[in-house]
């Protein structure tokens, strides 16, 4: 097995961000598995179902290509809600597992979700949980909001997030949770390049997960 770069932690952490330095850094491919939630709660959305149902959302995620992780419409208060709403689905996460696990063969990969290091890769050489303080992460989604000019209310945007936190967090299959051996990183007050400076310190510092790949970088 590669190299394999586990991040989880809740909504808005900064993950998505500090995942695609680490794999340009490492040179690794990156999956951004939230992606594979969000387009399966779109195909059940598309053909007018419930999110909730179960066979629906499996089948769904059992139909799912490639392509359509590419879709416009997967961000957006519907597209969260639908995608915590198939992930909380023990068969629609069974359906997905090996598409995640054959994006990582060969050199490894950078992924990040919610049950990466605990789940998919519990294996993984490296498992970074990544949090920020509730405030922080929703004015974050809320400037993410205004920057693509879609005006929002900052409580509200905080209240989603919240939220979806809270389901993914309490749901019985693959909760929201950090592996025993994962290295915390909180980034409230944190920006972009400050957050990957302390997540490759942590790695570094970590003994004996990956010697020749981790420790041994400059
Ligand atoms: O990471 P993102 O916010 O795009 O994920 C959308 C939703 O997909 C999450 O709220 C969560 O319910 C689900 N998810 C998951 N496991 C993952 C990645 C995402 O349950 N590994």
């Amino acid at each position: 097995m590669g190299l394999i770069i586990a991040i989880d932690g809740p909504a808005a952490a900064g993950k998505g961000t500090l995942a695609r330095r680490l794999a340009a850094y490492f040179g690794l491919p990156y999956l951004d598995t939230g992606l594979l939630y969000r387009a399966t709660g779109r195909l059940v959305l598309d053909a007018g179902g419930d999110p909730a149902d179960h066979a629906t959302a499996e089948a769904a995620a059992r139909a799912l290509r490639p392509g359509d992780l590419a879709r416009g419409d997967l961000r957006g208060p519907q597209a969260d809600a639908a995608a915590s709403a198939v992930a909380s689905i023990p068969g629609v996460r069974a359906a997905l597992l090996d598409f995640q696990r054959r994006f990582a063969d060969g050199p490894g990969a950078v992924l990040d979700g919610r049950d990466i290091g605990t789940i998919v890769f519990p294996q993984a050489q490296a498992k970074l949980f990544v949090t920020a303080s509730p405030e922080a992460r929703g004015h974050r989604r809320w400037l993410e909001l205004q920057g693509k000019g879609q005006a929002a209310d900052l409580a509200e945007v905080a209240g989603q997030i919240r939220v979806r936190d809270q389901q993914d967090r309490d749901r019985a299959a693959a909760p929201l949770v950090a592996a025993p051996d994962a290295l915390l990183l909180d980034t409230t007050g944190l920006d972009a390049d400050t957050a990957f400076a302390k997540a490759l310190d942590l790695l570094r510092n970590k003994r004996g997960i990956a010697p020749a790949r981790i420790v041994g970088f400059a």
